[in-house]
């Protein structure tokens, strides 16, 4: 999901790189720089960039220390790690670590948190196992940093993708499962499940049924808004019903794998809540906005009348819940239109919502 700015972009000998690299753009292609408005051979300036509305200091979690990262217990043995834009988890054992993905934003910081806490207790700070969440590369892309002697876990479907997209910096589990794997490390349990597909095909559930919490990625992210178009979540449906499932389980703490915070119970409810206000917008403001103006002014462009008419669905139906949850949840001004979009479509396209058959 949401990309790091890289601090080190900002040397002079990138930006002299990228200069030039856009001088060298501008020169091959006056057509296309013409036609984009130039937009992409200007620089960002600050000055002219958009303003949003503060985010509301509950959704900011513990700072993070010189290196970047804060490490805390969730309960008991169970600690979380955060550089307060990603999140991975593990439960020190005595026979080992058990760590919950491997965020590349957090790095090798994974480690120094790992042997910070293991200093303080008193026990190993040798990493046995990794889990993986999903798939996804901004979640466990710091995998390989682990090495070969670590037993990796995962859904099938996440050795699969692995697997076709062979990528070095994650490789494949060594242990999968289909439905549901519990895992027994130096007298720790952990139970793995997976309930079908919702982020991603991949997603499991991962319960701590001793330590109180539950961790599931990419879905609830606490205090925030999703990111860009519903996380971009790849089954929509599946993915505004995963909060129910998710409330099954007994838990406390909620590891949402994202921003500086964990999550509670209340927190899920506020999410269900947002999505809900959006599905209800969406469900008011389609059959409300006449698409009759878009055709007549774009003609045989089905394009232009199409984007320009469910952009003004969306508006409608964004506008109430950006009001609502501005001060509640953090960058609701951000993204709750494109996360519209994502469930507008699917109120179209996978649910039928507003198809009308030609007479
Ligand atoms: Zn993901």
């Amino acid at each position: 999901m949401s990309p790091n700015p890289d601090p080190k972009s900002s040397n002079s000998a990138l930006n002299r790189r990228s200069f030039l690299a856009r001088s060298a753009a501008i020169a091959a292609v006056p057509a296309v720089a013409t036609l984009a408005g130039g937009a992409f051979a200007e620089p960002a300036s600050a000055d002219t960039l958009p303003n949003y509305a503060p985010i509301p200091p509950s959704a900011l979690g513990p700072a993070v220390n010189a290196q970047g990262y804060f490490v805390g217990p969730v309960e008991k043995n169970l600690y979380w790690v955060t550089d307060s834009a990603y999140q991975a988890a593990f439960l020190t054992t005595r026979d080992g670590v058990v760590l919950f993905d491997a965020p590349p934003s957090i790095g090798q910081n994974l480690q120094r948190a790992i042997d910070q806490i293991a200093a303080e207790k008193g026990v190993s700070n040798k990493v046995t196992h990794l889990v993986y969440s999903h798939h996804h590369a901004d979640h466990i892309g710091a995998s390989s940093l682990f090495g070969t002697d670590v037993v990796r876990i995962g859904q099938v479907q996440a050795k699969q993708l692995l697997a076709s997209e062979n990528d070095p910096a994650r490789p494949v589990p060594d242990v999968t499962f289909e439905t549901n794997h519990t895992l027994n490390v130096g007298g720790e349990r952990v139970n793995l499940a997976w309930h079908g597909t919702n982020h991603t095909a991949d997603n499991i559930y991962i319960h701590f049924p001793d330590h109180d919490t539950l961790m599931l990625v990419d879905i609830l992210l606490p205090r925030w808004v999703p990111f860009d178009s519903f996380n971009l979540n790849e089954d929509v449906p599946a993915s505004i019903a995963a909060p129910d499932t998710a409330m099954a389980y007994p838990w406390t703490h909620f590891i949402g794998g994202h921003m500086g915070r964990l999550g509670t119970r209340d927190d899920m409810v506020l999410y269900q809540q947002y999505v809900n206000d959006i599905i209800a917008g969406v469900k008011t403001a389609l059959p409300a906005v006449d698409p009759t103006p878009f055709f007549v002014k774009y003609g045989n462009n089905l394009w232009a009348a199409s984007q320009q008419y469910l952009a003004a669905v969306v508006a409608a139906a964004s506008a109430p819940v950006i009001n609502k949850y501005l001060g509640v949840l953090a960058a609701a001004d951000v993204y709750t239109a494109s996360t519209t979009f994502a469930i507008l479509e699917s109120e179209r396209l996978d649910l039928g919502f507003g198809s009308q058959v030609h007479p």
